[in-house]
């Protein structure tokens, strides 16, 4: 495993999880160069969003079999079915106060829309120019 190149600021940037999107651009250009030199550093940032693109799709797939469940349970009104309805709303509470956590405490939104922007840049970048100016009218 690589060592870092600048321990110092290898530190800070652990310490907030190698998330630098809510800095000020004066202040995050040093942490965006570092993160662009630092092998391990790089790949420490890769593994934090990872996880937390995975915590929101977890939570996310919650929400969803929660919902599935209420709906299941209330479509077919087994025996308790009241019971298990609100077993399933408290599941579903639960999932959404874990997706605001997740979505609030880490920059996974951040990641998300940059994954967004950059898949439509490409998308942008591989039509071809007479096309372009078709589509925009201009
Ligand atoms: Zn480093």
């Amino acid at each position: 495993m690589s060592q870092c190149i600048d321990p110092f600021v290898g530190n800070i940037l652990a310490e907030w999880r190698y998330d630098i999107t809510g800095l000020a651009p004066e202040m995050s250009c040093d942490y965006e160069a570092h993160l662009a030199q630092c092998a391990h550093c790089h790949s420490r940032q890769k593994l934090h969003r990872t996880i937390d693109l995975t915590l929101i799709a977890v939570a996310t797939v919650s929400v969803v079999v929660f919902v599935f469940a209420f709906a299941a349970i209330h479509h077919f009104s087994p025996p308790h079915a009241l019971l298990f309805e609100k077993r399933a709303a408290v599941g579903f509470a639960f999932s959404v106060v874990i997706w605001l956590l997740v979505a609030v405490a880490t920059p996974a939104p951040v990641t998300v829309k940059d994954a967004a922007v950059s898949g439509a840049r490409t998308l942008r970048d591989r039509i071809p120019n007479e096309l372009r100016v078709k589509l925009s009218g201009h």
